[in-house]
């Protein structure tokens, strides 16, 4: 990236901040002021209202864009409040495409509230352009892709259902939250949009719940913009100076836990407990070619099925010191948890249903031989 400007590690640190300009202090200050003095009616220096925009959140939202390759970024209050505004652009009688693993609270706001003002969706394979072409209908309108997925860990080539969405008038939305815009920039390859949950990587430190969504089309980003301030899922100024303190360090934080992660899935994928390991970054997983084009490293997140069954995954799961059993994922601690009965209890029942000997990795930034010897111990 650096012949076509700075680096991503010097955007992560200085884009959209400069040092104050009143008192030279190099972290942009955190404004908490919920209004804006006014010296004539409709004059202002650009903020009125904070609801409608803030000055520490708008300095969030140019890192995020400038990160992701991209022209407009849209802070909110959580990875599902900035989906939800994505998706209210829908209208009634539209239709979406999401694939068949995808997280379980995105599958619950599109099944379980839009569906209430007759927009309905299928859930398909979106490793299979066919299946995907087939299941496009002249109703639909917008594509819905997570890669890496969760929790299976698989990979859709963005530059291939980019294509096929807009040959077909389509949008495509990329749920960019696993691999980060360190690892991978969808809007890029094609995307529309991008959508995060900030709670996680981004984040980094398990300590702010937060959401984004990022465009370069004008059009979406004013409709986005109107959105957050119409529905008003902001982030609280703390908030965003959270998240912008953690996007400092999220290349380092990110390159540690992918050797991290692949570390683990080595020694997973050799242990006589496990049945199968799903991490991109291993040659068995079918989508560890693509990823390897597509992402600049594999991620940090490990799924492993037990050969004994859930019993045998909620033992593990109960036993690990270092993992602690914890849904959300993607900061420097290292979680574990069982999605059939955690983070994917919506989707029980329904076609997204996840096996339920599955257990899910958020490796962290411990050190490796003492992630390896925890899993080991709770493997027995
Ligand atoms: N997208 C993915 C891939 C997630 O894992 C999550 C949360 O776990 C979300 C979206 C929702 O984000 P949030 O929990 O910040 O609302």
């Amino acid at each position: 990236m650096e012949e076509n400007g700075p680096g991503f590690e010097t955007l992560a640190v200085h884009a959209g901040q400069e040092p104050d300009s009143e008192t030279g202090a190099v972290i942009p200050p955190l404004h908490l002021a919920t209004t804006y003095a006014q010296e004539g009616v409709g004059h202002h220096k650009g903020f009125e209202y904070s609801r409608t925009g803030n000055p520490t959140r708008a300095t969030l939202e140019t890192t995020l864009a400038t990160l992701e390759g991209a022209q407009f970024g849209v802070a909110f209050s959580s990875g599902m409040a900035a989906e939800d505004a994505v998706l209210r652009r829908l209208r009634p009688n539209d239709h979406l495409l999401i694939g068949n693993d995808a997280y379980g609270g995105t599958w619950r706001l599109i099944a379980r509230v839009l569906d209430h003002f007759g927009i309905s969706h299928t859930a398909v394979d979106l490793t299979d352009l066919a299946a995907l072409e087939r299941a496009w209908t002249p109703a639909t309108r917008l594509l819905w892709v997570e890669t890496p997925s969760n929790p299976m860990l698989r990979i859709v080539d963005i530059e291939a259902v980019a294509e096929l969405a807009h040959a077909r008038g389509g949008r495509l939305v990329v749920d960019n939250t696993f691999a980060t815009p360190y690892l991978q920039q969808p809007i890029r390859l094609g995307a529309d949009v991008v959508v995060h949950s900030a709670t996680k990587y981004l984040g980094g430190h398990s300590d702010v719940v937060g959401g984004v969504a990022v465009t370069d089309d004008e059009e979406i980003a004013a409709d986005l913009r109107f959105l957050q301030n119409a529905a008003g899922a902001v982030p609280s100024p703390f908030d965003c100076y959270l998240l912008q303190r953690g996007l400092k360090t999220l290349a380092v934080r990110m390159d540690r836990q992918c050797a991290n992660a692949r570390v683990v899935a080595e020694f997973l994928a050799e242990h006589p407990a496990v049945s199968t390991v799903r991490y991109p970054g291993l040659a068995s997983h079918e989508g560890h070619d693509l990823a390897k084009r597509q992402m600049r490293d594999f991620g940090a997140m490990v799924s492993f099925t037990l050969r004994d069954g859930e019993e045998a995954a909620l033992d593990v799961a109960a036993r690990t010191g270092i993992f602690t059993l914890a849904e959300s994922l993607g900061a420097v601690e290292s979680l574990i948890e069982h999605p059939a009965r955690m983070t994917h209890l919506s989707v029980a029942g329904s076609l997204l249903e996840v096996d339920p000997s599955l257990l899910r990795l958020s490796v962290g930034l411990e050190t490796v031989e003492d992630l390896v010897a925890d899993l080991g111990r709770a493997l027995g």
